[in-house]
């Protein structure tokens, strides 16, 4: 398998067709997988937003001041507001705020970036990101599987790493179960999400800072025979993690 990016992409502005502007600089197979980074589909959908877009209610401005509180930095009460807006449901507040956006992905500040935007404070992610790959797909003639991506932070280990937030053509996992591993023992449990490792993959190549490589095309991958799982987000029902953090304060 290769990976390999799409050059000479511009800075992405609202109304850009991608598909258009991805098609003309790489010569996509129905085969490949493309992998777009959440903040040029959020560009060309015109996700930005201003500090100011965003009056404080009560609920942020006591957000931002205890995040201020705890953590010694200033937030903005606007910040708040903003993530507050994008959010579902929201479930830490402080010290950061972590919450579920529209879509099922949860995320650091509802997923809003203050990096590698220009022109404006925010930018918010894809409202559905599922349906920005299924539009950029569409947009494609040879119609490739396509990965929306956002780098997140994770519990429990350091750094940050590239995951799918959406995605079309393609089921987001791998569904091992009922196969057998090296013993014969039959697998009960693996289902692999290899939306999330081509995203990572992906992110290797696109980077993080001022690369400007936002779009990579995955060659030669395979899916293989096994049968996909049509699940990115656990359900909230079968979430313990999330039910955990419902009733968990800092202290
Ligand atoms: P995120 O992970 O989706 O939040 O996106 P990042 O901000 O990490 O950006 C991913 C990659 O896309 C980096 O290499 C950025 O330099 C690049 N990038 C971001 N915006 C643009 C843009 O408008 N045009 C181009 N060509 N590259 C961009
Ligand atoms: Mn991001
Ligand atoms: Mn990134």
């Amino acid at each position: 398998m290769e990976l390999f990016p799409v050059p000479d992409l511009p800075e992405i502005e609202p109304g850009d067709d991608l598909a258009e502007l991805i098609e003309s600089r790489s010569d996509l197979r129905p085969d490949d997988v493309l992998v777009v980074a959440s903040t040029v589909v959020s560009k060309s959908e015109g996700r930005l937003a201003d500090l100011d877009d965003y009056p404080a209610g009560p609920r942020a401005r006591e957000i931002a001041g205890r995040v201020s509180e705890l953590t010694g930095e200033e937030k903005d009460p606007r910040f708040a507001q903003a993530v507050l807006e994008e959010s579902t449901e929201v479930l830490i507040e402080a010290p950061f705020l972590l919450s579920e956006t529209p879509s099922g992905h949860v995320g650091v500040n509802a997923g809003i970036d203050r990096s590698n935007v220009s022109g404006a404070d925010l930018l918010l992610l894809p409202r559905r990101p599922s349906e920005s790959a299924a539009r950029i797909r569409d947009g494609l003639a040879g119609r490739p599987p396509v990965i929306v991506s956002d780098t997140c932070g994770r519990p429990f280990r350091h750094g940050q790493r590239a995951v799918a937030i959406g995605l079309a053509g393609m089921p987001p996992s791998r569904d091992w179960r009922g196969e057998l591993d090296r013993d014969g023992r039959e697998l009960t449990a693996t289902v692999q999400c290899v939306a999330d490792e081509l995203a990572g993959a992906a992110n290797l190549v696109a980077g993080e800072g001022a690369d400007g490589t936002p779009a990579v095309v995955v060659r030669d991958w395979d899916f293989g025979d096994l049968d996909g799982s049509d699940y990115l987000f656990r359900d909230a029902r079968g979430d313990y993690v999330r039910q955990a953090l419902r009733g968990w304060q800092y202290e």
